[in-house]
């Protein structure tokens, strides 16, 4: 069973396989693929599946309005997981979707008992990021709220509680406390939010396949209450595993990712400790070539670090064809991984007062 608060087992590729057949997710096919080609994640290949995508498409065809959704558990920094999803809502708004960011505080109180004060410092560190990654947030451009705050979000979870039994978020979720099944409605007023506050309107919601249940739970409700809407799309992305080689980052191994915040040292160590996908030796990774697909030096590349394709094309055939070894390779991407940062934490740092701002936090 997927759970979205973090405790699914690992995936591999018979798992996706199997995720995307019992749940009627579609695959992302090659004519999709080129038709998204400007937004890296599709042409790269990290997102992977999708739900009625069709309907951006038309919208965008049309040239009516339609909506990118997402949000962030306000828990802590940004690491190099939870940030997928941020650069993947700045690609969709670079398309033309009007973005709309939710802090759920909420599930940061009953998931991790985060008190909203608390969550509130952890939010403008998130905002800020999200901004220094290139968000726009012009205000016909880009809505960012808090679930605390914003009674229309709350307001759905009390209208569509009469259709929900226990049975249902049992199958969906498994058994979990009352507060975190009342978060999953919270977060299906986040997602009707743009189709709320403006017109019925396609609305695309990238995640990670294992927020998945929360999908599957807002397009049944949608259907049920929201006759007039549109079912809210959604895009799949694969998970990033541990750096480290562990099964997948987990705040509570700090060697499985680096967040955006963390010292240049510190990243630094960790990338040095990273998972390869090398050989015993450089005679046999000059023998028989690299591994990139099982490599999270690679990977950390093609996800956030190497904007340029040629580049990772390139980098990925000397892999294979053993004529990159992996520590001139894992120097070079220190050297991006680090420049990145450096040039994000100053970025980020004016733009505090603009995350304040927007979350109208004095
Ligand atoms: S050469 Fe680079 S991409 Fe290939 S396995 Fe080594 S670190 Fe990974």
């Amino acid at each position: 069973m997927l759970d979205p608060w973090g405790a699914s087992s690992p995936l591999d590729e018979d798992d996706y396989e199997r995720i995307i057949k019992e749940f009627g997710i579609e695959e992302v096919n090659e004519v999709l693929r080129q038709k998204l080609r400007e937004n890296r994640f599709f042409r790269r290949k990290i997102i992977f599946g999708h739900r009625d995508l069709g309907t951006i498409f038309k919208a965008i065809e049309e040239n009516k309005p339609w909506a990118v959704m997402s949000g962030i558990k306000p828990s802590g920094p940004y690491h190099l997981g939870t940030s997928t999803t941020a650069l993947e809502i700045v690609e969709f708004q670079k398309m033309g979707g009007t973005v709309y960011y939710g802090i759920a505080d909420i599930e940061s109180w009953e998931d991790n008992g985060i008190p909203y004060e608390k969550a509130e410092s952890h939010a403008i560190d998130n905002v800020a990021d999200i901004l220094a990654f290139g968000l726009d947030p012009s205000p016909d451009k880009a809505y960012i709220w808090r679930q605390s705050k914003e009674p229309l979000v709350q307001e759905v979870c009390f209208k569509v509680s009469r259709l929900v039994t226990q049975n249902m978020l049992n199958a969906i979720y498994g058994e979990k406390t009352f507060g975190l099944y009342i978060a999953s409605l919270i977060q299906v007023g986040d997602i009707l939010l743009p189709q709320i506050m403006e017109s019925p309107q396609p609305t695309v919601v990238p995640v990670g396949i294992d927020q998945d249940p929360h999908i599957r739970l807002t397009r049944d409700l949608t259907r049920r209450y929201y006759k007039t809407f549109f079912l809210p799309g959604a895009t799949y992305h694969y998970l990033l595993a541990g750096i480290d080689g562990s099964d997948k980052m987990a705040k509570r191994n700090p060697n499985s990712s680096f967040t955006f915040n963390e010292s240049l040292d510190s990243i630094e160590k960790k990338v040095k400790g990273a998972l390869t996908g090398g050989r015993k030796n450089k005679k046999e990774q000059q023998k028989l070539g690299g591994e990139p697909g099982k490599c999270m030096i690679y990977k950390m590349l093609m996800y956030h670090f190497e904007e340029d394709d040629d580049v990772l094309a390139d980098e990925f055939e000397r892999c294979v064809k053993g004529e990159l070894l992996c520590g001139e390779h894992k120097s070079q991407c220190i050297e991006k991984v680090l420049k990145f940062i450096e040039s994000h934490q100053k970025k980020k740092e004016k733009l505090i007062d603009k995350a304040r701002e927007l979350l109208k936090i004095e």
